[in-house]
């Protein structure tokens, strides 16, 4: 499965985002959370397209889609030095495919702020830095394996050196990987060292209950800083969230949430920037059985696809049948939408789109 990994400094509210996560009670309640180990969990992925194919399917079970989320704790200043947990944190991060910055944008005279006051930048330079020394470390290390065989004049090898060079010089400067304008080749370079700085970012903006619907100072600020990344902030509280978390009555919850200004929990807009994040769509598929929802990355064409599904799916794939969910929602039944011509038959090069429903033939 997908993974992101939380991050972010001590006593910035990770634990307590992770753990209102953890008892998000699921909406399509056939996948409810699981905690696989202490610090690791699947949350469904919200999508009220489900909500719109089991009205018109009846079917037994719905299942959502899901995303994995990680605690990572532990990141210090000096970690990539090995202080703290060094080394196991930096692990751990090299697993996961994306990343979530907690950064602190509350004011409490009662939680410690361990670099002494809330200054949001200078907490996320904090773990850049780490991060970037890290990707540094990795880069010159790949340099030194290389450099002979490059000024041997080996054109793949000079290739190669010229992308990391032009990475070292970012990192150097304080730079993420992921703000360097990167070609096929530099990717080619960078491909087995595997960086931290480059995965994808976003950030979360923990603010106090009083500053979920304007912000506040910190997290302008917060913002006016990461713009350069292009990366998203998410303002919630996560205190706040926690209690939300708690309801299993929708009316219930939603009559908390607008209560404090709020249409959806910030724990849903997460869900959902992350699955963007990622570059995710969701396709389905609809059956009495069963209605599911399931992850591919954009781009991806049919086989691959029911390969999500099943391995054999994509091995022995002949076609799949194709219908928009518009149009499943005009004619009702799969059978209605046969006899409008809805249903397309599609080959091996059918790039899946979002909400497709799919349904695969294959050879077994
Ligand atoms: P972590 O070290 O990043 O995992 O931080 P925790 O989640 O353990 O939170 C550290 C402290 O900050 C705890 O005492 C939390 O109760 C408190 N805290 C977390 N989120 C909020 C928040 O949104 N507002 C306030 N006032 N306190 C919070």
């Amino acid at each position: 499965g997908l993974k992101c990994g939380i991050v972010g400094l001590p006593n910035v509210g990770k634990s307590t985002l992770f753990n209102a996560l953890s008892s998000a009670k699921a909406e399509a309640a056939n996948f409810p959370f699981c905690t696989i180990e202490p610090n690791v969990g699947v949350v469904t992925v919200p999508d009220t397209r489900l909500k719109v194919l089991e009205d018109l399917v009846h079917p037994q079970k719905v299942i959502p889609t899901v995303i994995e989320f990680v605690d990572i704790a532990g990141l210090v200043k000096g970690a990539s030095k090995g202080e703290g947990l060094g080394n196991k944190f930096l692990a751990n991060i090299r697993e996961v495919d994306a990343i979530i910055h907690v950064v602190r944008c509350f004011e409490d005279p009662n939680v410690v702020h361990v670099a002494g006051s809330v200054d949001p930048v200078f907490d996320k330079e904090v773990i850049d830095t780490e991060l970037q020394l890290k990707d540094l470390e990795s880069v010159e290390k790949k340099i030194l394996r290389i450099e002979k065989i490059a000024k041997s004049g080996e054109a793949k090898a000079k290739k190669q050196m010229e992308s990391l060079l032009k990475y070292k010089e970012a990192l150097k400067a304080g730079k993420n990987a992921r703000a360097v304008e990167a070609d096929e080749d530099d990717l080619e370079a960078l491909q087995d060292i595997h960086l931290l700085t480059i995965k994808p970012v976003l950030y979360v903006a923990n603010v106090d209950e009083g500053s979920i619907q304007e912000g506040n100072a910190h997290v302008k600020r917060l913002k006016e800083e990461v713009v350069l990344e292009n990366a998203d902030v998410i303002v919630l509280c996560a205190a706040l969230e926690a209690q939300i978390a708690e309801f299993e009555d929708v009316e219930e919850k939603n009559m908390f949430l607008a209560e404090y200004g709020l249409e959806e929990s910030g724990l849903n807009r997460l869900i959902a920037a992350a699955y963007r994040l990622l570059n995710l769509i969701t396709y389905f598929t609809a059956g009495v059985q069963e209605v599911r929802a399931w992850t591919i990355k954009k781009g991806w064409k049919a086989p691959a696809a029911a390969g999500v599904i099943h391995t054999d799916f994509e091995k022995g794939f002949i076609k799949a049948e194709v219908i928009k969910l518009k149009d499943y929602e005009q004619y009702k039944t799969e059978a209605v939408c046969r006899e409008h011509g809805k249903i397309a038959v599609e080959g091996k090069e059918y790039v899946v789109c979002d909400g497709d429903i799919m349904h695969f033939r294959f050879n077994v």
